[in-house]
């Protein structure tokens, strides 16, 4: 399961409000991408989300229990960060293994998700190998098996390919694609490029300053975006 429920969420630092009153909601298995300008609240969403950031006030609900107070091990949620910070003194397989052995789970159990997880991402070739010597694609495939390994029913994304070169990125953006056929768990991606999230999103969550612009599918959104924000933001003037 992995249905989420945002009602009058706000986020206030100290005296400013950076998330004004959201209501969202997002269906289990559903690709969603928030998508939005710098600074505009994306990271401090998702972080919400994730338990990595208290919620000023409002409801969060997890396949409908609330989950404002619950720490970010207990909500079901995995999330991949731009920066992925993978052990360099690790091999791929342990840096995979990481939050298994964290758990103290039993090897044979240790053996088969880590298998399975490089075989989803195209890194058994692969298991032997430090960090160093992987390129960027690799090492970012390895952060989100990371992730995998967990089960999570909620995958969290933000910006993770905005380190990687285009070449790159596009090929990414098909791998998670194809990890999210596969998985069918729910996935939120954040990021500020419009052509990632009219790739790959089921639906889009435009954001500006801090409030919900429009929620919608990437056609909808292009053929009738609900105000000139949208419209400029999504790349259709008219
Ligand atoms: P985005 O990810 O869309 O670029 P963020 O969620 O990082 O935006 O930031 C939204 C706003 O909240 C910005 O104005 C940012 O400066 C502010 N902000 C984010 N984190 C903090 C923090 N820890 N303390 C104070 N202000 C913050
Ligand atoms: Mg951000």
């Amino acid at each position: 399961m992995g249905d989420l429920k945002l009602t009058g969420v706000t986020k206030d630092f100290g005296t400013a409000r950076v998330i004004h009153p959201t209501d969202l909601q997002i269906r289990d298995g559903e690709f969603t991408v928030f998508v939005g300008p710098s600074g505009c609240g994306k990271s401090t969403m998702l972080r919400m989300i994730a338990g990595l950031e208290d919620i000023t006030s409002g409801t969060l609900e997890i396949d409908g229990k609330k989950v404002n107070d619950l720490p970010p091990s207990k909500r079901g949620i995995a999330m991949v960060f731009q920066s992925y910070a993978l052990y360099p003194h690790l091999n791929v397989f342990e840096n995979i293994a990481f939050p298994l052995r964290v758990d103290r789970r039993p090897e044979a159990e240790v053996r088969q998700k880590v298998g399975a997880a490089a075989e989803v991402l195209k890194l058994t070739e692969r298991l032997q190998h430090k960090p160093g010597e992987l390129s960027g694609g690799q090492r970012q495939r390895v952060a989100i098996g990371r992730a995998i390994v967990r089960e999570p029913s909620v995958f969290l994304f933000d910006e993770p390919l905005s380190n990687l070169d285009a070449a790159l990125r596009g090929e990414m953006r098909v791998e998670l694609s194809r990890l999210h056929a596969k998985l069918a768990n729910t996935m939120i991606y954040v990021t500020h490029d419009q052509i990632e999230a009219m790739t790959m999103a089921d639906r889009i969550v435009v954001l500006n300053a801090g409030r919900v612009e429009q929620v919608g599918s990437p056609l909808e959104l292009f053929h009738r975006p609900v105000n000139r924000f949208v419209a400029g933001f999504i790349g259709n003037p008219n």
